[in-house]
């Protein structure tokens, strides 16, 4: 049983590396961002509320993101554990997966943080919007989200911290290397 969590500023990484850790382990990476593109583009209730926090850069409300959350982490497919990739994000959806965990008798085991600086994040974006047409890579959006995950996310990791469970990796460098440096730490956080 493995439990993981990925954090990161936006454009750190966190769903390129979520992919081959989620591999790597054998459960399923569990990517917010990609669930509400999917019920965006699928054009669901779900996708409607949401479009509009995407597109600004803002982050969809507790209560929407929380219920989402809630229900996924009950599917048969986690039961062997899986890997977050962009929640929890604030600390009320701490608060949330402690409580929906507990009450499945599970935990956290450990928290995988990315780390890059700020220049080479908005560089990163910006060439992945010229690649992907994502609706939120445009540049005042980029900023906007830097500045929601250092206010709104970024005290999370001391949450993390104060329990022991954080390691935080170098997110600079070819792909295959942070991989190398993600697989390390989640050996060292499983094994902890
Ligand atoms: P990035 O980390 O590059 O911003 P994501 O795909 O993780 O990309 O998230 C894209 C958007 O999805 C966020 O800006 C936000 O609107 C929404 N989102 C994703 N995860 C959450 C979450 N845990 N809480 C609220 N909103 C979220």
């Amino acid at each position: 049983m493995t439990i993981l969590v990925l954090m990161g500023p936006p454009g750190a990484g966190k769903g390129t590396q979520a992919e081959v850790l989620a591999d790597r382990l054998g459960v399923p990476a569990i990517s917010t961002g990609d669930i509400f593109r999917t019920q965006v583009a699928d054009g669901t209730a779900l996708g409607q509320q949401a479009k509009g926090y995407l597109d600004a850069g803002e982050y969809v409300p507790d209560s929407v993101t929380n219920a989402m959350i809630r229900e996924r982490l009950c599917a048969d497919d986690t039961r062997a554990g899986f890997l977050l990739d962009g929640y929890p994000r604030t600390l009320e959806q701490v608060a949330v997966l402690d409580d929906l965990l507990a009450g499945q008798r599970r935990f956290v085991d450990g928290v995988v943080v990315l780390e890059v600086q700020a220049d080479e994040l908005v560089a990163r974006l910006l060439h992945r919007a010229a690649e992907a047409n994502r609706s939120d890579d445009n540049e005042p959006v980029i900023r906007h989200r830097l500045k929601v995950y250092a206010e709104q996310t970024q005290p999370l990791i001391d949450v993390y911290a104060a329990r022991g469970l954080v390691t935080t990796i170098d997110g600079t460098g070819d792909t295959a290397q942070v991989s190398q440096r993600v697989l390390a730490a989640a050996n060292t956080l499983q094994a902890g």
